[in-house]
């Protein structure tokens, strides 16, 4: 399986201290004991969000922290509540305490565990004042923080799958893509390790894809690609066919479509029956765009591509088309009416 990790820091807020003081008033001259309870502190919240589907935020963040609460005042003022952390995580999301080594939870879709609870505040003086003791000099002071490290651990589903001949220029596009690349675990059915890595259209947008080695290098030596990682990339959604614009096995473009589909097809019909974004690569081998348009044209003649059938022009080297990929891609794995928005609604508003 493809395991994504993070450690995080996680620290609560510490109470608010109890507050001494007292009444002063005219004609008053020992007023009783007036001082406020300090505010709790916040807690460190953690959030299944269906939003969210990788670690890659906790890449740039460590420390997670709630507020402290205030302290209380004179008057009887009780001091302010101080605000919680709310981490997002994706749901399927373990979490481990990373120095005793035990589970702490598994997140579920829209679950919230509170992993580091805020300290309650202190009371004032005005609490401890009884009918025979009217002058208090003692407050409580609020309860200490929580400090937790924890690591997180989540099983990554990719979203979409590369397929296409060796050299078509997968690795090299998977690296154009994608900036972060999770730890893959052995495979030990297969010699061939599969390649994995998160692409970021913007901040909240986030996409898991799949190098899938050479089903036709794997299977030319008996490797074949093992039972789990079938599996695996069996659940992506999306195929993405990379064809070499200039292939160096002395078939053109289309015929090495051909070939791979085939293989797709003895390979796992669930996987030659996804849905597939045919892609032209290397074209910056072509001197101009009326070349580009040119190979593109043929390679739909070839392949009696219906209109409804996109071909796009790629180059991962020189990262043309790339973005317009990754946006092509989000549109397949999000369509509209699942708005982000609409989606972030519940969370926020239990806030
Ligand atoms: P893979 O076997 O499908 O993973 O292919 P690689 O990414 O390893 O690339 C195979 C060869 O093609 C390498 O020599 C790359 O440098 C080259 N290559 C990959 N993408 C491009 C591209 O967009 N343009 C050009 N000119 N060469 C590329
Ligand atoms: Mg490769």
């Amino acid at each position: 399986m493809f395991v994504d990790r993070a450690i995080i820091k996680v620290k609560s807020g510490k109470g608010g201290d109890g507050h001494i003081s007292f009444r002063r008033a005219k004609y008053e001259p020992k007023g009783g004991p007036n001082g406020g309870d300090g505010g709790d502190g916040g807690s460190v919240i953690l959030v299944g969000d269906h939003n969210v589907n990788t670690l890659y935020t906790f890449r740039g963040q460590y420390h997670w922290e709630a507020e402290e609460g205030e302290p209380g005042r004179y008057k009887q003022q009780h001091g302010a509540n101080g605000s919680d952390c709310v981490i997002r995580v994706p749901p399927g999301t373990l979490v481990f305490d990373e120095e005793t080594g035990e589970q702490v939870c598994d997140i579920k879709p829209d679950e919230r565990v509170v992993v580091a609870p805020g300290g309650r505040g202190g009371f004032g003086n005005e609490h401890f004042k009884t009918s025979t003791y009217q002058t208090p000099m003692h407050a409580k002071p609020g309860e200490p923080a929580v400090e937790r490290t924890l690591r997180l651990e989540l099983k990554l589903i990719a979203d979409v799958g590369l397929v296409g001949m060796p050299n078509a220029g997968k690795s090299t596009l998977l690296a154009a893509l994608t900036r972060a690349t999770p730890k893959i675990a052995n495979y030990p059915f297969t010699t061939l390790s599969p390649q994995l890595g998160i692409a970021e259209l913007d901040q909240d947008r986030r996409i898991v894809i799949a190098d899938i080695p050479g089903l036709i290098e794997g299977a030319a030596d008996g490797a074949g690609l093992g039972h789990d990682f079938l599996r695996h990339i069996e659940r992506t959604r999306v195929l993405v066919h990379l064809l070499d614009v200039m292939p160096d096995n002395e078939r053109t473009p289309a015929e090495n479509y051909l070939a791979i589909r085939a293989e797709l097809a003895g390979y796992s019909t669930t996987l030659a029956e996804k849905q597939e974004i045919i892609a032209l690569n290397k074209l910056d081998l072509l001197p101009d765009e009326k070349e580009r348009t040119a190979k593109v044209k043929e390679l739909r003649l070839k392949l009696k591509l219906g209109r409804d059938t996109e071909v796009v022009a790629l180059s991962g080297a020189a990262k043309l088309g790339t973005r317009e990929l990754l946006q092509k891609l989000w549109e397949i794995l999000h369509p509209k009416g699942l708005e982000r928005e609409e989606k972030w609604a519940p969370v926020s508003e239990a806030e």
